[in-house]
This record gives structure tokens, sequence and C-alpha cells, in this order.
């Protein structure tokens, strides 16, 4: 019989399979499975309108047979069949699939990531077979076909015998080689995991006889071989079933087995959208970050599935990084199969969908934050850094979308968690700006003095704790038009003009006392009295954009040891407290002394705003010192 030639595309598509390097050649029975699906479709489309096709739907079936002695997998479905021409026309090409770029060449990374995440149809069996059988027989038609391959030399097509229409795909499979054990897929429990993994939720039974050693009853020691047929899949996936009929204990033991996590769900979200985007979501969001959820080996993504098939594990691309601990999946009949990942990238339809699916979440996060506040704020404190860094990530373009999302200790009762919104309610009707500290803790946001300053008008201040957090707010500037202030950053503006007054007639009246104490100290950008702190003597304070607090985060970062600024600090001396009258005397009498109060006063400062101080042995001496 005369060999037929593959076309030059499938031939290299098929050099390609046969030598693959690809680890997950499993997927090659996914790739038959949902060809066997898709022809039963076929079928049964035609038989709502076709009298002649009389099955029902239950009729349908995919068979997968082992036979172990022969080497050979079969895969057999009862749906349209492949006339002679449609033998040659679909297997001998490959053309009609736009996934494949023919413009890279052989066995590349790139091509491995392609099989992988899409599979390549019908082809890609040949990762796992030698030689590949096909017999059909149309729907209506006598005659069957076989066609028969051996890789990349060509194929034959003949006429032959099949008792009923269909279609039957015989492998034979590999012999094992020291890197692969093909002889796996024909293994029953391999090929039902398989099933399991990739095609659980294929419309049509999945059977395989399943064979069992059975003990024979009233005969001692002898056993028989029992063979009974079971179908492998469950058909429909829990996703495409309404919320109202899956209990919460489905749901969390679907989570548990898809994602490995025992722990259950914190969240359950579903979403079945029609329209622009025809697709249903399943979505989780996890009660705890995954050991490396804060490293760079974590991989956000959804489970991509085209109408029950998986196609994608991870499907980066829909989901934004600040919902990246999202788990779940999302099945659309938008996708097809083939799909490349070039291709999906840039899908209007993906695209669609990841924006409804970042909305939807986002929805039903603040529903949470409203109405089971216990969960929501044990969900922040898993992923709430997270938020924060969205904020502040892209240069704020998703500040707007997740400002409602995040919240802040506060120094009301408890320091509990306020939102935004919830310290906006709470402010004073004379109140005009919202006011936060940052620092290490909050025991150490607490020692603040200008914290005891703002406390003691009456008003609530943030304790901003992670690094992130005042770029973030730094990056809102203001929300529902009130704007943001740092309590130790300069003009705190808390003063009746009355107290202002004296606060300036005070510091004119002492510019050389103050100018020589700058001079001493070295280190600050002025020395000045103020009229605002309650208990403390002194304070930092920081002018310009560049907080004390910002400052100190940018220079932890890796290669910051240069080129960042540190920030202006001003040396702040409470002016009603009584060592404002012994700074006077000592300027008039001992500047000698003034000169070791001024570093000590400094050093104070430092030591209760959280700086470390840089010479804490002259610190240390001078305050022994000055006791004797
Ligand atoms: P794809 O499924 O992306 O079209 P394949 O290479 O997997 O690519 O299959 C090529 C074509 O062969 C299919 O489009 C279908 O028309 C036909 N085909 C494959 N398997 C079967 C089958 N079991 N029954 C009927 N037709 C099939």
């Amino acid at each position: 019989m005369r060999k037929k030639q593959f076309k030059t595309e499938s031939k290299k598509l098929l050099d390609m399979m046969i030598n693959s390097i690809y680890t997950h050649k499993e997927i090659f029975l996914r790739e038959l499975i949902s060809n066997a699906s898709d022809a039963i479709d076929k079928l049964y489309f035609r038989s709502l309108t076709d009298e002649t096709v009389t099955l029902g739907r239950s009729d349908y079936s995919i068979f997968i047979n082992i036979n172990k002695e022969e080497k050979t997998l079969k895969i057999s479905d009862n749906g349209c069949g492949m006339t002679a021409d449609e033998l040659e026309n679909n297997l001998g090409t490959i053309a009609k699939s736009g996934s494949f770029d023919f413009k890279r060449d052989g066995n590349n990374t790139e091509d491995v990531d392609i099989i992988g995440q899409f599979g390549v149809g019908f082809y890609s069996a040949f990762m796992v077979a030698d030689k590949i059988e096909v017999i059909s027989r149309p729907f209506g038609a006598e005659a069957a076909y076989r066609w028969v391959s051996e890789g990349a030399d060509g194929y034959t097509i003949d006429e032959c015998k099949k008792e009923s229409f269909g279609t039957e795909i015989t492998l034979h499979i590999k012999d094992d080689t020291d890197d692969e054990k093909y002889s796996e897929f024909l293994e029953e429990y391999r090929i039902r995991g398989l099933v399991r993994k990739y095609s659980d939720y294929i419309r049509y039974p999945i059977k395989m006889p399943v064979s069992r050693r059975e003990k024979v009853e009233g005969e001692e020691d002898k056993y028989e071989t029992v063979t009974t047929v079971e179908t492998l899949n469950s058909m429909v996936p829990i996703w495409k079933r309404s919320e109202s009929e899956v209990s919460d204990e489905e749901y969390k033991s679907f989570y548990a087995e898809k994602f490995y996590d025992f722990e259950g769900p914190a969240k359950v979200i579903t979403q079945k959208s029609e329209g622009t985007a025809t697709y249903t979501a399943l979505l989780f969001i996890p009660k705890r970050p995954p050991f490396n959820y804060y490293t760079k080996e974590y991989e956000k993504g959804l489970e991509l599935y085209s109408s029950g098939v998986m196609i994608m594990e991870k499907c980066q691309e829909l989901l934004p990084d600040h919902f990246g601990f999202v788990r779940g999946i999302v099945d659309s009949s938008d996708l097809s199969l083939n799909i490349s990942r070039e291709i999906l990238q840039h899908d209007r339809q993906l695209k669609v969908m990841a924006k409804a699916i970042e909305k939807k979440i986002k929805n039903e996060l603040e529903k949470m934050m409203r109405t089971d506040r216990e969960a929501y704020e044990k969900f922040f404190d898993a992923f709430g850094i997270q938020l924060k860094y969205g904020m502040y990530a892209d240069y704020g373009m998703n500040k707007d979308n997740l400002k409602d999302l995040i919240l802040f200790h506060s120094s009301g009762d408890g320091h509990k968690y306020l939102s935004l919104k919830e310290y906006v309610e709470g402010m004073k009707s004379e109140q005009k700006a919202i006011y936060y500290a940052a620092g290490e803790s909050i025991e150490k946001i607490e020692m603040l003095p200008q914290v005891s300053t703002v406390k003691a008008k009456g008003y609530e201040v943030l304790y901003l704790t992670d690094d992130v957090d005042e770029f973030a707010l730094k990056l809102l500037d203001k929300y529902d038009e009130k704007e943001f202030k740092n309590v130790t950053a300069e003009a705190l503006d808390l003063l009746t003009d009355e107290e202002k007054a004296a606060e300036k007639t005070k510091n004119e009246s002492s510019e050389e006392l103050l100018g020589f104490m700058k001079e001493v100290i070295g280190k600050v950008s002025a020395v000045r009295w103020t009229g605002s702190l309650t208990e403390h003597a002194v304070c930092l304070s920081s002018e310009g954009d560049l907080s004390i607090e910002m400052a100190k985060t940018l220079k932890r970062m890796p290669g910051a040891e240069t080129g960042i600024p540190n920030a202006s600090v001003v040396l702040e001396i409470n002016m009603n407290h009584p060592i404002a009258e012994r700074l006077t005397e000592l300027y008039e009498n001992d500047k000698e002394k003034l000169t070791k109060y001024a570093k000590v006063l400094f050093g104070e400062a430092c030591l209760i705003g959280g700086i470390t101080l840089d010479d804490p042995k002259e610190f240390t001496s001078l305050v022994s010192e000055l006791m004797i």
C-alpha cells in the first residue's frame, strides 16, 4: 500500500512530538478524550434535528481499554466518526489549528511550554506511542477506514470492517527507556488518575473495564479475575452546579483536594457570567498564605478550563497581582482547547473575564468587611500587606480600587482595626486631617510624643506598622477630600491662633540659642520651640516629603547604601517644659554645658522616635557626666 506523506507543517509538529523531551507526556490522554467528546457532541447535536439519529443522551460513552500483553491503549467513542477523506484531512494536517507558530525551530523550551499548557491535539499521542491506528466509521455509513502511522515518515489509509459507527484509536505504547517509563500508561490506576486530573468533567461517561482478583466462594485458595466496567469521570463539575445545590462540605473538600489546603477556604466565591464573556468561576480565598506566598517562587493564577477540559493550571492573566492569593477555577466556552499561550495573552475575551473577576473579588471582600468583620480581619492579617503593596505598585494604578479594602490599627480601644472610611466617619467636626504615625510596632508608635499630642486633642491616630504603609498613603494623597498627616512631620497645626502666636514669639526671641544648639548637634536641619507637646520634653519631626520612617525603609532596601537622602530632621523642644528655662539660662552662663545638654536632648528624641543613635557611647557618657 502506498504511503502518504504528511504536510510539511504537520511533519514538523510530529517530529517534535516523537522526540519530545516534555515531561508531562500524560496530556495525550486528555487530548484524545476531548476529541472523542467533541465527536459525540457533533452527533448529539445532529440528533436534535435529524430523526435518523435515534440515540439518547445517555447512550453515548467513551471507552478506554488496556491490553498489557499487546501493550496497547485503546480509546473509542460512539461519536460522529470520520470518512476516509476526513481521516486524510483531519489527521494528515494540523494547519487549521492556528495554535502553532512554526517560525520557531525544533525542540526549544517554548515548544515544551505549548505542549504543556495546551496540548497539540491528536499528534501528542506520538509522545507515548510508536504506532497509532485509527479505525473510524461515520454515522450512517457502511464502510469503515483504517488510518495507520508509525511516525513522521507517513501514513496509510485502507478500508476495513467496524461493527458500529464511531472511532477507535489504538496506541502501541513505546518501550520503556532509561529515562521514560511509558509502560505506566498501561496501568489502570495511572489511567484512572489521568482521567480524574484532566477530564473529570467531560460530559459523557468515560468507562474502563477494571479487573480485580477475587476469592472464589466455597473454594479454598482459589481466585478468579473479575472484570467490571467503571465510570472514571464525575461528569458534572462542581462549578457547573448551582451554588444552592452544593454543600459547604463539598466546596471544602473540593478545595482541599484541588489546592492541597486542608484548612479549608476562608471564603468561597462563585460567579456565572453571560454576555461579553461566557464563563463560570469558582474562587477561594485561603485562610493563610501558602508557605512560599511572599517569595518569588509563588505563582499566582487560576485554573483555566475550556468547557470542562483543563487547559492551563495557572493562568496568570486572570488575576491581578494584588489578588494573587485567590485560588480557583474559570471555565469558559469561549476559549478553544488548542489556543496558544501567546494568543491567549492577547485574547480580548480573557481580558474581559479578568476584569470581571477582579471586580467580583473586590466586591466580595468589601461585603465580607461589612458583614463578617471578624473573618475579614483574619483575612487582612494574612493578605493585607499584599493589598497595600497593590496600592503602591504600578505607580498607584490600582490605589482607588483597593483603598476601601485596607485596614490600619488605630489609637482607639484595643488598637482596633479601622478602614479609612471608618476613620473619616469618626472624625471630630473641626478635625481637618487624617492623622497617622509610622513605626516598627504598635508599642513603639504609642510612645511617640506627637501621638500623645494628637490623642490629647481627642483625635484618633492610625498606626502604620508595615514598611509599605506610608508609601501607599502618600500615593493616595487624600481620602474623601481629607489630607493625610504624619504626626511626626512638621506643622501638625493643632494649636489655637493664640498658642501659635506665642510659639512664634518664643522662637523669634531665641534665634541665637536655637542656632547654637543646631550647630553643636550637627545632624538636624533646625532646632525649634514647640507649644504642642504635652508631657515630653523633646521630639523629632521631619521637614519635607520624606518622613523619618520612609527614609529608614528606603535605606533598608537591598542596594540602597548610596543615594538615599536622610530625612530633614527637626529637634522640637517643649517650650512649656521646665527644661526650656534651663536651656535659656545655660546659653547665658555656660555654653559648654549647653552643648552637652543639646546632645543629650537630641539623643533622647532619637530614642523615643525609634531611631538608632549614631554614637551611643558619647550619649551614655554624657548622661553619666551630667549626673555627677
Ligand atoms: P483539534 O481537536 O484541535 O481539531 P486534533 O489534531 O486533535 O485537532 O484533531 C483533528 C481533527 O480530527 C478534529 O478536529 C476532528 O475533526 C478529527 N477527530 C479527531 N479525533 C476524532 C474522533 N475521535 N472522532 C471524530 N473525529 C475526530
